[in-house]
């Protein structure tokens, strides 16, 4: 096993921070290249470099200098990562499964030709198609329309439900869905390594802000039935197997409320929907994910407690410095763990931080996590204010 194989992460968000720590419980030699300093993960990592992980040169000369490279973030600079690939580097996610993902609409079709589950879907240049296909009876409201690239955390999605709503269409190329009837929101977090090797988290029940499309909250084990709860990683582990990634996978899929298992989207890195994975798996989803890249063997995915997580958005209304109110309290508390990313300031529904709870019993675990969201909020110093 090689332990001194140097890792480059490309981004130094909450993400990039808590690869690094998994990594140096084994003292893997990683830096981390990011534009500032800045950065949440600046606090834990001895060996940082500055630069734009979107810049063709910045990521290759970053490249050059290590030996595996990956990703906290998929807006990374992919040409780059073809270059270092063909020169021998190992980059994972490979630049093909990253070129691939995000593009939406390469994504969808992507499904559509391993007859993956997934919402309908239509593509489209710009707005005048759409209302064209919309006028022609091809597309019927409502529907769901996202943006083909650069759109995330629910920036680039829009539900179009009336013919008022038309007027606001995006006017760049698009993928067009049926509107689901969604029941439950699952993730499935799938870890391969480049010898075919792979394991699945439990399957995870997520919980969004019905505006800001941001997760809010999250259970695992999912609150689900055996089977659906089997079905959810058969299909997730067969999306992974289909992808040939090396690293980690998450899987986000809908229920909807005749049963159906539709993938929505996939993240070839370390998910939001693992973070409870730290306190409550036997192995974290940033340590397998580090096991996988560097060729150890993978970790167990089990999860030894039952967890929430309920992530500490920038309240409404507020902007400038940060503050946490009702940290205080929740500390107090058993099985309590807060996150917290050491942004400066705040904004609304900016990601500032998460806080796992683990315990025996998922009932009770859920019962803390809606009384800490209730009481831990996220403003700035000198205000009070509810969510
Ligand atoms: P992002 O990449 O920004 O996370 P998603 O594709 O995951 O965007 O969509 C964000 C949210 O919008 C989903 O979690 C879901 O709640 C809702 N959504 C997305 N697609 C559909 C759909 N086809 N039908 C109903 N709701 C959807």
């Amino acid at each position: 096993m090689d332990t001194q194989q140097k890792i480059g992460i490309l981004g130094g968000g909450q993400l990039g921070k808590m690869l690094y720590q998994a990594g140096s419980v084994k003292h893997l030699p990683m830096t981390i290249m990011e534009k500032s300093e800045d950065c949440p993960a600046r606090i834990v990592c001895q060996h940082f470099v500055t630069g734009d992980i979107t810049s063709y040169q910045d990521v290759l000369s970053f490249g050059e200098g290590v030996d595996i490279i990956t990703i906290e973030i998929e807006n990374v600079n992919v040409e780059a990562l073809e270059k270092l690939e063909a020169t021998g580097k190992k980059v994972f996610p490979q630049p093909s499964v990253l070129k691939l993902i995000r593009d939406k609409g390469l994504q969808k079709m992507f499904y559509e030709g391993f007859s993956i589950p997934t919402a309908d879907f239509l593509l489209f240049a710009d707005a005048a198609e759409l209302r064209k296909a919309i006028t022609d009876g091809h597309v019927k409201l409502p529907f769901v329309q996202k943006l083909r690239k650069e759109g995330y955390d629910g920036r680039g999605v829009q539900v179009v439900r009336t013919e008022e709503d038309l007027k606001n269409l995006f006017d760049l190329p698009s993928v067009v869905e049926s509107k689901v009837d969604i029941r439950e929101e699952i993730s499935v977090i799938v870890v391969r390594n480049e010898a075919g090797d792979l394991k699945a988290f439990p399957p995870v029940q997520m919980e969004f802000h019905p505006t800001a499309n941001l997760v809010e909250f999250l259970f695992a084990p999912a609150d689900i039935s055996f089977q659906l709860s089997e079905e959810v990683t058969r299909l997730a582990i067969h999306v992974a197997e289909k992808l040939g990634i090396v690293g980690l996978l998450a899987v986000e899929m809908f229920v909807d409320t005749q049963n159906n298992v539709l993938v929505n989207e996939v993240a070839p890195r370390p998910h939001n929907s693992g973070h409870h994975t730290i306190e409550a798996n036997y192995t974290s989803q940033y340590e397998n994910h580090l096991r996988a890249i560097t060729g150890m063997p993978l970790g167990s995915t089990e999860a030894h407690h039952a967890a929430a997580m309920v992530n500490l958005l920038g309240a409404e209304g507020f902007e400038g410095p940060t503050n946490y109110e009702g940290l205080e309290d929740a500390l107090k508390r058993q099985g309590v763990y807060a996150h917290l990313y050491g942004k400066s300031t705040t904004k609304p529904f900016r990601k500032m931080g998460h806080i796992t709870i683990i315990g025996k019993e998922l009932k009770k675990v859920k019962k803390i996590a809606a009384d800490l969201y209730q009481h831990v909020i996220v403003n700035s110093p000198g205000t009070s204010g509810n969510k």
